[in-house]
């Protein structure tokens, strides 16, 4: 029986870095606001709120004062900052480099191009696409779907951004299907801006995937580039199981394969595919008892 781990599956350095930043203010302070789940993964947000993280919504933010609130790797809004500026709140900024580089990317095209649309490939609420469409004073049209298309003037200019964690393959179709309605295709420039660390992993784990008899992919169900991947997983092996805890493994998912897989999101920690993968193992000795 051959059990494997992915080994490049698991946190991205976003991800990484923004555990870290509260891990470290949580050893000087017993407890540290974050607004938002740190990370799309409930048992990593029951960890670190073990240690003193206290997960806030926006409406809590506003009746803080005078305290530390963390902002998490998606990013936020300038009015977030305007109003902890407001509020007396020190940030603990873990907004992903990447993510902050697309806001200010946008923001200077905001800034220098105002007779353009700004048009954002992304998930309407996500806190992400929040931040990005906060740089044009929410002037930007948030297009998920091409049935969206319609709130586009292609008369005028358009300036096509994307979320970080969408696909690439969708990004250029609608890249294409925006290039086909333009009135003037010169006023039309792509910024393929998603980031490589969700994407470079698709190809792989569609290879990782297709070698296993069965797959377990470990990640929180509130997470995108969780449920993108555990696509990818599903589309190269039926077998692809989504499960979000040791305790969904069930011996039927299992029979008759002899090479598991286990993968995860970016918003996966190690720890907790290995757990699964310990789950596959006693689950399969205890059946060959
Ligand atoms: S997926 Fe990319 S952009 Fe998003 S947090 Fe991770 S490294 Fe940053």
């Amino acid at each position: 029986m051959n059990i494997e781990v992915d080994k490049e599956s698991g946190f991205c350095p976003g991800v990484v870095s923004a555990i870290r930043k509260a891990e470290g203010e949580l050893q000087t302070r017993s407890s540290l606001y974050c607004l938002g789940d740190i990370v799309h993964n409930s048992v990593e947000v029951k960890r670190l709120e073990d240690q003193g993280l206290v997960t806030i919504s926006r409406d809590d933010l506003c009746t803080l004062r005078d305290t530390k609130v963390l902002l998490r790797a998606h990013g936020e809004p300038p009015s977030t900052y305007q109003l902890a500026a407001s509020q007396g709140i020190e940030i603990v900024d873990a907004t992903c480099p990447v993510v902050l580089k697309l806001q200010k990317k946008i923001r200077n095209m905001y800034e220098t191009e105002p007779e353009a649309q700004i048009v954002i490939f992304g998930k309407h609420g996500h806190a992400e696409v929040v931040g990005l469409v906060g740089q044009t004073h929410n002037m930007a049209i948030v297009v998920e779907h091409e049935n969206e298309l319609d709130k586009i003037d292609y008369s005028r200019p358009v300036r096509l951004f994307s979320q970080t964690t969408m696909s690439v393959d969708q990004f250029k179709r609608l890249s294409e299907e925006i290039a086909s309605k333009m009135h003037c295709p010169a006023d039309l420039q792509t910024y393929d801006t998603i980031c490589r660390q969700v994407a470079n992993r698709i190809p792989h784990l569609r290879e990782f995937a297709s070698r296993h008899d069965v797959v377990l992919f470990v990640s929180g169900r509130k997470s995108s580039n969780g449920k993108a991947l555990y696509g990818v997983c599903k589309e190269a092996n039926d077998r692809s199981y989504f499960v979000s805890q040791p305790q969904d493994v069930t011996a039927d998912m299992l029979s008759g394969a002899e090479s598991i897989g286990v993968c995860g999101a970016t918003s996966t920690p190690r720890w907790q595919m290995e757990q699964v993968a310990e789950e596959v193992g006693s689950l399969l000795s205890s059946c060959h008892q």
